[in-house]
């Protein structure tokens, strides 16, 4: 029997519950079913919002500092429509404790959350698929794959987008099933012709054969995310993308490609974020289209929620467990505004009917002589900044 929580799944939503966890007083064991040295690729979920970084302070400001410092602020932004650029916005410098943001690849966040989470005194179990789980009167009984077993008074499933505990529970995602797809590739940074260390939009490239494109700078390189045409291949794109991405990049500019993947924007929530004493949290929970950096973000909050309704049910056998009625009202709510909102981002960039494709012919258009009809243009890709969550960003 664990005395604390038993946190499923090592990835940045499992690292932060058990971070979290640990600052609230709490033992922490971690279940990953990887290896402890297998390498994570790509940047993945590379955009930190400041929120974010205040919670993981909470738990460790040595992380936050980490964070902050290694984070890259984007200068500025801008957004292009065939070509040519319809906003443009500088911003001031400000110190690391202040930034709004941070661009910073997933690795490597996760490597600095592992980091704090063994200092902090987290227990982890490598190696370790979780792969039943059984709801007892007062515990939940995790079994993995190779017969190990641990038995905890409150399970985290953190395990991502494919939960096996959610899937053991029965739990169903509301939501669908495919999507739009891109291609999303890191390319190193090649300091003889530098890119912009700023994060651009293109609208109907027109060296992407009028495909939209996001690129976003971090410490080091520039993640490219290509929106692929109904006809195209996207495994084909990512597994050979030099060939698209060299006429994106200055001209003579290295093609280093360090990682390159494909994926659909899905927009899916699970329809009950607990059971039992079990919470879902993270992708286990909610998958979203990820322009607009809901997926990490909201993770990470829903692993603060998550501790917080464990700490105030209490670990023992009388626990209070309106205390989880609460998390599943609250992050459920929440996650249905997070995809309302990622879903207006989706609606834009695939400018689904005439109307949507029509205002942003006239956006493009005005934006010569309006400002704010340009300034349009770059927000909308990324949806609402305030999604009408009481409290939160996301
Ligand atoms: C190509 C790509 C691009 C993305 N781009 C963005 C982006 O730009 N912005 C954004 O916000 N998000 C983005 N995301 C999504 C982002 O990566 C996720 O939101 C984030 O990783 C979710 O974290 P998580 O901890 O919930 O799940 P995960 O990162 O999936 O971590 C789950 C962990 O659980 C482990 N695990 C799984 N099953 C088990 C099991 N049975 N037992 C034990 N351990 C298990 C896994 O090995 C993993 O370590 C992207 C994802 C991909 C794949």
């Amino acid at each position: 029997m664990i005395d604390g929580p038993l946190i499923v799944g090592a990835g940045p939503v499992g690292l932060s519950a058990a971070l979290l966890a640990r600052a609230r007083g709490l033992p922490a064991h971690v279940l990953e079913r990887l290896p402890e040295t297998t390498p994570k690729p790509g940047s993945r979920a590379i955009f930190l919002h400041r929120q974010t970084i205040q919670t993981l302070a909470t738990a460790s400001p040595v992380l936050a500092d980490h964070v902050l410092r290694e984070g890259l602020v984007w200068p500025g932004r801008r957004t292009y429509w065939a070509g040519r650029r319809v906003h443009h916005r500088r911003y001031e410098p400000v110190p690391p404790r202040l930034a709004p943001f941070v661009s910073l690849p997933q690795p490597r966040a996760e490597e600095l959350l592992r980091e704090a989470a063994v200092r902090a005194g987290v227990i982890f179990s490598w190696g370790a698929r979780a792969d039943e789980v059984t709801l007892l009167d007062t515990s939940v009984l995790v079994r993995a794959a190779d017969g190990r077993q641990w038995r905890s008074p409150f399970v985290v499933a953190a395990d991502g987008a494919g939960s096996v505990v959610r899937r053991r529970l029965g739990i169903p995602m509301d939501g669908d099933g495919g999507g739009d797809a891109f291609v999303v590739v890191d390319v190193a940074d090649d300091p003889a012709r530098p890119l912009p260390a700023e994060r651009v939009f293109h609208y109907r490239h027109p060296e992407a054969g009028g495909r939209n494109v996001l690129i976003v700078p971090f410490a080091g390189g520039h993640r490219v995310d290509l929106q692929c045409r109904d006809r195209d291949d996207p495994a084909a794109l990512a597994a050979d993308p030099c060939d698209w991405l060299r006429p994106l990049l200055p001209s003579g500019h290295a093609c280093e490609v360090t990682w390159s993947s494909h994926y659909l924007f899905r927009q899916a929530v699970a329809q009950t974020f607990t059971r039992g004493r079990v919470l879902l949290a993270g992708e286990a929970a909610h998958l979203y289209a990820p322009f607009g950096a809901r997926g990490l973000n909201s993770g990470i909050a829903d692993a603060a929620a998550a501790v917080d309704a464990i700490v105030n049910a209490g670990l023992g056998p009388d626990a209070a467990l309106g205390a989880l009625a609460d998390y599943d009202r609250v992050r459920r709510a929440a996650a249905e505004r997070n995809r309302a909102a990622a879903g207006k981002a989706l609606a834009h960039l695939t400018a689904a009917g005439p109307h949507r494709q029509a205002a942003q012919r006239a956006a493009a258009l005005a934006a010569r002589v309006l400002p704010r009809a340009g300034t349009w243009l770059d927000s909308k890709p990324f949806g609402p900044r305030d999604a009408g969550i009481p409290g939160s960003l996301y």
